[in-house]
């Protein structure tokens, strides 16, 4: 199961409110990582090593996320689900 952590910015009527800091969105991540989620992800935030997918197995990026709104950038490195370094079949839909 993934789990998508996005950050909270001010808007609208909620301007009195701050932004979540990123050292609160980083311990979420490990939070999940360490109670054993495969694909957890921050969002909101330019962040790569928060927002990519890596393998479970050897821990191979096999999908790099970066950037920001209007220069984001996804780089598939494993084809068809499968990591190019160990031969796991990661989960979800590849096709
Ligand atoms: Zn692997």
């Amino acid at each position: 199961m993934p789990w998508h952590i996005s950050a909270f910015y001010p808007m609208y009527k909620m301007t009195d409110v701050s932004p979540t800091p990123a050292s609160t969105l980083k311990r979420a991540y490990e939070i999940g990582k360490e109670e054993g989620l495969k694909y957890v992800y921050v969002g909101n935030i330019d962040d790569a090593k928060h927002e990519s997918t890596y393998c479970p197995s050897c821990g191979t990026t096999v999908i790099e996320r970066r950037g920001t709104i209007g220069q984001y950038v996804v780089n598939h490195l494993a084809e068809d689900g499968i990591c190019p370094e160990c031969g796991y079949r990661l989960e979800g839909v590849w096709s």
